[in-house]
Parts: C-alpha cells; structure tokens; sequence
C-alpha cells in the first residue's frame, strides 16, 4: 500500500492543484503523461504512448522533437494523481506509475469492453466489471466462455473473454513483423494476474509434434506493445504458425490454472 494514500475532501483539495493536474493530462489520450514526455518544436507536450501514434503535434500541427521535457517529467514523477472516480467515492491519490493499473481495477469505475481491441464491439461498451457478463453473453456469445480453457483457431486479432476463478480473462493474438503473438489478461492489477498462469500450445496434424509455452498472465492495463516486446506472451514466427496448420486452421489451445 506504500503508494496508496487516503486523503479527505477536504486535504484533496489542498494537496493537488487541479490546474497542474490539466498540465499533465496528454492533449491526444487524456490521460495523465507518464514519461518520457517528448515536446514538438514549439514546445507542446505528448505521453509516450501517444507519441508513436502522431506525425505531427496535435495542438499545433509542428514536428516531434526528440527533445524531452526534463521539468514536466520530474512533476510527473513527484506529483500524487487522484483517482478518475474521485466524484464516485475513490478518494485515493496514486503516483504516475499506478494511476493508470489503479483505473481498470477501482471498484468505482467503469471498464471498456475488451473486444474493442479488435472492434467488434459494436456498442464500444463501458461499464462496471459486475455487469461486463451480461454484457459478453448478449454481445459477444461466440466468444464469450465460462471456462479455464479453449481451443481453436489461431486467427489474427482474435479476442476471447474467459470468465473464471471469479475473474474476467481476455486471450488476445496478433500478427506482428512476421510473428504471431498470443497474451492472456487478467481485467485486474498485475498483482492479482500474476496469480495465473497460462499454458499455450500449438499442435501439429500427426499428433507428434507441437510447441507449448507457460507464461505468467499479464494485466489487462499493461501496455500490449510493452508485453509483445517484453517476451512475457507466446510468440512463433509466422513459418511455424503456418507448418502447424492442419486444414488450413492452427490447432492452437489455451489453459488457465491458478498459481498455488
Ligand atoms: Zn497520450
Ligand atoms: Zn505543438
Ligand atoms: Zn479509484
Ligand atoms: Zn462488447
């Protein structure tokens, strides 16, 4: 709980400046900027995240420096930022590092459907996770389960939902740079997903051979780009993907167990 603290109204107030805190949010994603914050030539500011995403600076069309904005990183890291839900009851205030974790997990929050990661949700969902069940089984029947384990195809920008262990948990794969990525991600703190493992395995027609890996399952609020380059999540180049078809379609399986 060291980066946990419980203030009163009364202390929010006084302890943050809420026009710094409008400093801090990037102009494209409006979240808070984690750094490194990077400047365009004129000085605006952009999140590490969003910076890779834009050609030119979104406030005054100018190019990216590489420039860093040594001060405003420096705020950042010693600033203490309150909870998205603070008007719902969420009085804590967290640093730069655990905002971000502490929103997809605050009990007064609403969550975005995982199945905008390849935008089939057609209603771009949010809500609260007690509510994201009912929500699955409506919008999302073919790839909702209430199992620990799947099996199917590897197909590229597939989502699944998995509700169980009283946890919400979403199987992602991806084509990337002729690699094929699988990740599972537990709708919770990294904390709580390091708690669950996940066996992937790739299986071969002749029933002989096939490639499995266990990996540790990742948080849901953790940077995808982040875990693919990290090497925590199951990857195979695209030859061997290819080799393990068997008409067509990877026999490709998943499985879930807790950690005890
Ligand atoms: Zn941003
Ligand atoms: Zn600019
Ligand atoms: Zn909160
Ligand atoms: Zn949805």
């Amino acid at each position: 709980m060291c980066n946990t603290f419980v203030l009163d109204m009364d202390e929010l107030s006084r302890d943050f400046n809420d026009a710094l805190l409008k400093e801090m949010e990037c102009p494209v994603c409006m979240d808070y900027m984690v750094p490194p914050i990077k400047m365009c030539t004129n000085g605006h500011n952009i999140c590490s995240k969003c910076r890779g995403r834009v050609t030119f600076c979104p406030t005054c069309r100018a190019e990216f420096s590489e420039i860093r904005n040594v001060a405003l990183e420096h705020i950042a890291r010693s600033q203490k930022y309150p909870c998205a839900n603070r008007q719902h009851g969420c009085l804590e205030l967290f640093s730069i590092e655990h905002i971000a974790e502490h929103h997809t997990v605050c009990v007064y929050g609403k969550i975005k459907c995982p199945f905008i990661l390849n935008k089939t949700c057609k209603s771009a969902w949010s809500g609260f996770k007690s509510d994201l069940k009912e929500h699955a089984k409506v919008a999302h029947p073919g790839c909702f389960f209430e199992l620990p384990s799947i099996r199917g195809l590897y197909a590229d920008g597939i989502v699944s939902l998995l509700s169980y262990f009283g946890e919400f948990f979403v199987r992602y794969q991806r084509k990337r740079n002729g690699k094929v990525y699988a990740v599972v991600l537990l709708i919770g703190s990294s904390s709580e997903a390091s708690k669950y493992k996940c066996e992937f395995a790739l299986c071969a027609a002749n029933g002989i051979e096939q490639i499995s890996n266990t990996f540790l399952v990742q948080s849901y609020s953790e940077d995808l780009e982040k875990i693919f380059n990290s090497g925590k999540c199951f990857c195979v180049d695209e030859a061997v993907r290819r080799y393990f078809l068997i008409e067509n379609i990877s026999n490709f399986a998943i499985r879930l167990s807790p950690i005890h």
